[in-house]
């Protein structure tokens, strides 16, 4: 049995043992992918075999894969894609920083969309201020993510894309955290463009990629060189963009494992109801990633806890690790109306291929001595 828990899946996942020794393996093939002798062309080669792995996790073209330095340059891409005059941006109030912050739009064009208290976007409004702006004369452009990093509660990216198109505008989704967790088929999500990031999925960091449907093109944020179909300019990340070739074709093998894991988080959501009557399990009511708890207590500090289950073996975060180091309310609890008494508990259980029902056990133990605490002296969490 592993002396630590590792359940903080969703800030990224393990290095892939298939993954570490194909990137080792890569780190020899030092041609530049642009040059056209042999050492070149071998480099080459090896990108164009993971862009078809990449593609194949999501059903799309090999040629429609534009690989970037990670999820956030993905997004970024995507964001700067259509920031001209005519364009008007909607964001969904719980899309991760990098999408928040806008690309190249200007706040003044830029429109967040409220969510529900489960955490999802609330459609209806999103199709009136689509109305709004159309009869202004402006082309939409939407981001919304294909499920929350905090709370996993899976966004109707398919009911919106058709609000969208039927504006004449474009929707990009970002799935970084989707990918891997539950099946990803970009005709079906009826997405323009879809980011991903190889950590996420037991890939190595630094490495990720905007997908784009066919015909859908982007302006490059990078300029320079041609490389990626002159939509992303500098030379490529060889072995990196190997390691996400061999992480997204694994990935897709392992969706058949999302039942188990479900099951994982349906015991661990059970034993925190046991421990605590009155937690509070966020998006419970919604569809959501079968790896992801966002759980809080009334009273407890979620820092306290963290902290805590740390020191007994357990690796869980608070609220989004992306933004962890800082502690405050997170943006996608407070979008969801959660008081803040109640956001300050939330901690993020985010579980995966390698979780067992003993990592659950160890979790359980350790949250219920913690708990039990906060009940017996509650200014101690
Ligand atoms: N989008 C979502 C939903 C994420 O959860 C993250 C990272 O946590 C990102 C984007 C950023 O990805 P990267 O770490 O590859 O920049």
């Amino acid at each position: 049995m592993n002396q630590r828990s590792y359940l903080d899946y969703n800030a990224t996942a393990p290095l892939r043992l298939e993954v570490r020794e194909a990137i080792g393996e890569a780190l020899h093939l030092y041609g530049n992918p642009s040059s056209v002798h042999e050492e070149g062309r071998a480099a080459r080669a090896a990108i164009e075999k993971a862009r078809v792995k990449v593609a194949g996790l999501v059903g799309a073209s090999p040629e429609d894969v534009i690989f970037t330095s990670g999820g956030t340059e993905a997004n970024a891409l995507a964001l700067a894609a259509q920031g001209g005059q005519a364009w008007h941006c909607y964001l969904s109030a719980v899309e991760h920083p990098s999408v928040l912050a806008g690309g190249r739009f200007y706040r003044e064009t830029t429109t967040i969309i409220p969510v529900t208290k489960d955490g999802v976007v609330d459609l209806t409004v999103l199709a009136r201020e689509l109305e709004k702006h159309h009869l202004g004369g402006w082309r939409p452009f939407v981001s919304l993510m294909v499920a929350n990093n905090e709370t996993g509660a899976i966004q109707p990216v398919a009911e919106a894309a058709a609000i969208v198109h039927g504006a004449h505008g474009l929707l990009h989704s970002d799935a970084v955290q989707a990918a891997g967790k539950v099946r990803i088929d970009l005709d079906g999500l009826g997405a323009d463009m879809l980011s991903l990031s190889a950590h996420k999925i037991g890939g190595p960091k630094g490495v990720g990629a905007l997908v784009l449907k066919p015909g859908v093109s982007v302006e490059p944020l990078l300029k320079g060189g041609g490389q990626e179909r002159r939509r992303r300019a500098g030379t490529e990340n060889v072995a990196g963009i190997v390691g996400f070739g061999i992480a997204a074709e694994l990935a897709a093998a392992d969706l058949v494992k999302a039942d188990a894991i479900g099951a994982l988080r349906e015991a661990l959501e059970k034993g925190v109801r046991a421990l605590a009557p009155d937690a509070v399990i966020l998006s419970e009511s919604v569809e959501r990633l079968p790896n992801t708890s966002c759980i809080t207590v009334p009273g407890a500090k979620a820092e306290t806890l963290v902290i805590g289950l740390d020191l007994a073996g357990v690796s869980v975060s608070a609220g989004s690790a992306c933004s962890s180091g800082k502690v405050e309310a997170s943006h996608v609890l407070s979008a969801m109306g959660l008081a803040p008494d109640i956001a300050q508990g939330a901690i993020r259980v985010s579980l995966g291929i390698g979780t067992t029902s003993h990592d659950i056990e160890r979790f359980l133990g350790a949250y219920g001595e913690l708990i039990k605490r906060l009940k017996q002296s509650p200014k101690a969490a």
